[in-house]
């Protein structure tokens, strides 16, 4: 890893013009890591820009004030046409960010991937990608160590620490280790307040979006001897709550909160699809289920997005994978 490092490290000292992306619907990670990458490069004196598919959710629009995020609308493509260094972080698939994925591929940039998760595509030209670390945001961490430990100022921090908390789930995941510890203790040490990082993370909700956890609760059903957990979400939920798909964010959680439930998962019904969140416990390998749908991530966490599917016929399907895998794992 650490000539990965120097490699990257070079690449950076060596280009002016930076543009950043990372994955639609951007959780905690995806906009720390854009944010603290953008922060060191703009140090390093580089001209960066950051241009993301979606909107940032509000619970993560304090990182913002740090640096801004554009939202892609093809008025940008210049910027990706005439960057020196294209650099996507948190994701391993243009399918992720596919609004201006054709604009990449046509930009003459660097391409760099910065990531986590497994089984990366090749669209990049160097690839940092470590699987083991929870989060993007601790893999930056090290590479920015590995230029200048005094490189990482208290803004940065602030963005790293955030993206290591909300992809750790809040340092729960199988993933955290002594080392992810370490780091955040190291991030403190330079100001990050973690009170205040949580306070805009998980303090600074609207009503609306606990009357949507009030009736996405009732939906939860459980299926294979109570193995299995979904909760099933149509559009109609967004409207009766005044919410939107980004509020969904953190549900997992509960249909995983079940006792015998190794398998959790969640469907939530798109415009044109309907997005599906892969979770389960221990060795189970949801990420395969995720793959047969066109999706992927993690061991244990995972996503895809099925198009031109109803919501009911989406749940049979993916209950039905899921029943195989679990019997498979039984014998
Ligand atoms: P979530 O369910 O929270 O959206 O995503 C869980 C994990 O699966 C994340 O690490 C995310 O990057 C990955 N993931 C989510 N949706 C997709 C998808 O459509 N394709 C791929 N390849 N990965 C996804
Ligand atoms: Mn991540």
């Amino acid at each position: 890893m650490i000539e990965q490092f120097a490699q990257l490290l070079s690449i950076f000292n060596s280009k002016k013009t930076f543009v950043i992306t990372t994955h639609v619907n951007p959780d905690g990670d995806a906009i720390g890591s854009e944010v603290a990458l953008a922060l060191y490069l703009k140090n390093k004196g580089k001209e960066v820009t950051i241009i993301n598919q979606s909107e940032t959710p509000g619970h993560l629009l304090f990182l913002t004030e740090f640096f801004p995020v554009r939202t892609y609308n093809g008025n940008e493509d210049h910027r990706i046409l005439n960057a020196d260094c294209f650099c996507v972080v948190d994701t391993n698939s243009p399918k992720r960010f596919s609004a201006m994925a054709e604009t990449v591929k046509r930009s003459p940039a660097v391409k760099v991937c910065i990531d986590h998760h497994l089984e990366h595509e090749h669209f990049a030209d160097h690839y940092i990608v470590d699987t083991e670390v929870p989060a993007t945001s601790e893999l930056l961490y090290r590479i920015f160590v590995s230029d200048n430990p005094d490189s990482i100022t208290k803004p940065i921090a602030d963005a790293l620490y955030a993206g290591i908390m909300t992809d750790t789930g809040s340092f729960k995941f199988p993933k955290t280790d002594a080392e992810t510890h370490h780091i955040t203790a190291d991030l403190l040490q330079r100001g990050t307040d973690p009170y205040e990082i949580y306070q805009h993370v998980f303090e600074s909700g609207e009503i609306n979006k606990l009357h949507l956890l009030g009736k996405a609760l009732e939906r939860i059903e459980v299926h294979y001897n109570g193995k299995i957990a979904s909760m099933a979400l149509p559009r109609s939920i967004f409207a009766e709550t005044q919410t939107e798909e980004s509020d969904v964010d953190n549900l997992t959680q509960y249909v995983l909160s079940i006792k015998k439930v190794v398998v959790g998962l969640v469907f939530v019904e798109l415009a044109d699809g309907v997005k599906v969140s892969f979770r389960s416990k221990g060795d189970i390998a949801i990420n395969e289920v995720a793959k047969q749908f066109g999706g992927g991530g993690h061991k244990n966490a995972s996503g895809a997005r099925l198009k031109n599917i109803s919501l009911t016929d989406a749940v049979t399907s993916v209950i039905e994978r899921t029943k195989m895998l679990l019997s498979t794992q039984e014998k």
